[in-house]
C-alpha cells in the first residue's frame, strides 16, 4: 500500500487559539476517505495548514508519497501533487474555466497541448464541455460549480484531492451528482479527502474510510458504520460514545440540526 497523504501529530494555532491538536492521518493511493466533523472542529484548518496558507504556527508532519509538505511554498506543494478544490481567482473577473485550467496545469510543469487534450476529454465525460469557455465568475449553479472543480481535479491530476465542504449548499440532486462525480474520480494514482459536516453525501457513495473529526483531531475512524451512527445520532452520539464532553458554549443540537440543511427524500 503506497500512502498518498500521512499526516502526523499535526497541530496547529493562529492568533493564539489552538486549533488542530495533534491530528493524524493515512489515506492510501487508491482511496476516498471522508472527514466528518461539526462546524468549528478544524476542518477547513487542516486544509489551509496542508495547502500552506500563510498566518498558522504549524506542528507535526505531512507528507505526500514520503515528501514533506510542511514548510514548503503554496507553489511547490501544488508541484509535489496536492490540490484544494475551491480555487477561484474571483480577483480576476473573466477568467475562462479553460484559460484558468491551462494556467494552474502549467505551474504544475504540465505540458499545454497535452492539457487541452485532457481538458476536451475530461469536459466531455463530465457534461462540462459548454462551460469550458465560460467566465468562472459567471452565474454557475452551485452543482456546477462543484462540478467544474472535479473537472479541474480530473485535469490536473494531483496525487491527492483535498474537498472542502463539496456537499454544501446543494440541493440533494445535485449532491448525488457531485458524489458520482467523486466516485468517477478514483485513480490508483489518488487519493482523495472529501471533507463534510453533513453525512447525507454518504449515502450516494461509499468512502474507503470515514474519519470523525472533533476539537481539532481524528477521534474515531471506521466504515459505513460510523455513518449510520451519525445519521442517527449525529455528533452528539459519537462524543458520548467516546466520552468527549461537549464545548460549553456550543448550543446543544438535536441530529437533525446537523443533517437537514436542505429537504431530502421527500
Ligand atoms: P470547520 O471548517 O470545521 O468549521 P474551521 O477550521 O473553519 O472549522 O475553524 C475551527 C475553529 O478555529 C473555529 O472555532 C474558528 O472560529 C477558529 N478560527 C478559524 N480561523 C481563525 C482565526 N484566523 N483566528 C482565530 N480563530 C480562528
Ligand atoms: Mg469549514
Amino acid at each position: 500500500m503506497t500512502t498518498a497523504l500521512k499526516v502526523s501529530d499535526l497541530s496547529a494555532q493562529i492568533d493564539g487559539k489552538k486549533i488542530l491538536n495533534g491530528l493524524s492521518l493515512e489515506v492510501p493511493l487508491g482511496e476516498v476517505h471522508a472527514i466528518m466533523g461539526p462546524n468549528g472542529s478544524g476542518k477547513s484548518t487542516l486544509c489551509h495548514v496542508l495547502t500552506g496558507k500563510a498566518g498558522y504556527e504549524v506542528s507535526g508532519t505531512a507528507h505526500i508519497k514520503g515528501d514533506e509538505l510542511l514548510g514548503l511554498p503554496v507553489d511547490q506543494r501544488a508541484r509535489l501533487g496536492l490540490l484544494q478544490s475551491f480555487q477561484y481567482p474571483t480577483e480576476v473577473p473573466g477568467v475562462r474555466l479553460r484559460e484558468f485550467m491551462v494556467e494552474a496545469g502549467e505551474e504544475r510543469g504540465m505540458d499545454v497541448a497535452e492539457l487541452n487534450t485532457r481538458i476536451d476529454e475530461e469536459a466531455d465525460r463530465f457534461g462540462m464541455t459548454r462551460f469550458l469557455d465560460r467566465s468562472l465568475n459567471d452565474d454557475l449553479s452551485g452543482g456546477e460549480k462543484k462540478k467544474s472543480e472535479i473537472l479541474q481535479m480530473a485535469v490536473l491530476q494531483p496525487k491527492v484531492a483535498l474537498l472542502d465542504e463539496v456537499d454544501s449548499g446543494l440541493d440533494i440532486d445535485a449532491v448525488r451528482q457531485v458524489a458520482e462525480a467523486v466516485e468517477s474520480m478514483r485513480s490508483p494514482e489518488l487519493g482523495v479527502v472529501m471533507i463534510t459536516h453533513y453525512s447525507r453525501i454518504l449515502r450516494y457513495m461509499t468512502p474507503d474510510r470515514i474519519h470523525v473529526m472533533i476539537d481539532g483531531k481524528i477521534v474515531d475512524s471506521g466504515g459505513r458504520e460510523l455513518a449510520e451512527e451519525l445519521e442517527a445520532g449525529g455528533y452528539e452520539a459519537v462524543r458520548n460514545r467516546l466520552g468527549i464532553e461537549r464545548p460549553s458554549l456550543e448550543p446543544e443540537r438535536k441530529p437533525s440540526d446537523y443533517f437537514t440543511e436542505t429537504p431530502f427524500d421527500v
